[in-house]
């Protein structure tokens, strides 16, 4: 399992699909995800990024990986701060983006439990940034004009 790089790259680009059913290839996904996140020092992971078009991040929540399936962002705030980001799918670049700073995300465990959490600093940013990837954005698309100058 390899992390797909660039920004051209068509699979990083398309819009996953909802996860269906949760079986034990998505737990062993899930897994596989989390362990590589790890390796590779993310703080986040989703699916579409070792080309597997589906709805699943995984991400570092209290410093222990959590995985959420078909997450939506149910509300976010008005407030927006600025943090600077990178992704392992983009080596080397960093840029401070704006997002709003807390969210509430709602998804299914890996259990199949429905949850709805409500997130703020890191988390919320990490889960934005994830979910994301699921439509195919990349964080560099998000850069303000100001900043790109
Ligand atoms: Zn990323």
């Amino acid at each position: 399992m390899e992390i797909l790089i660039g920004e051209k790259n068509e699979k990083l680009r398309g819009k996953s699909l909802p996860v269906k059913k949760i079986t034990q290839d998505i737990w062993l996904l899930a897994e596989s995800m989390s362990s590589l996140m790890k390796e590779k020092n993310g703080a986040g992971l989703s699916a579409p990024q070792i080309g597997m078009p589906l709805r699943l991040i995984v991400f570092l929540f209290k410093n222990k990986p959590m995985a959420l399936i078909n997450p939506e962002i149910s509300q976010s705030s008005k407030e927006t701060e600025s943090i600077e980001e990178g992704c392992l799918s983009l080596p080397g670049t960093w840029a401070m983006i704006d997002r709003p700073s807390k969210i509430t995300v709602k998804a299914k465990t890996l259990t199949g439990k429905k949850i709805k959490k409500n997130l703020s600093g890191i988390s919320a940013r990490i889960v934005q940034h994830e979910i994301d990837h699921l439509d195919g954005i990349l964080f560099i698309d998000r850069i303000s004009k100001k900043t790109k100058k």
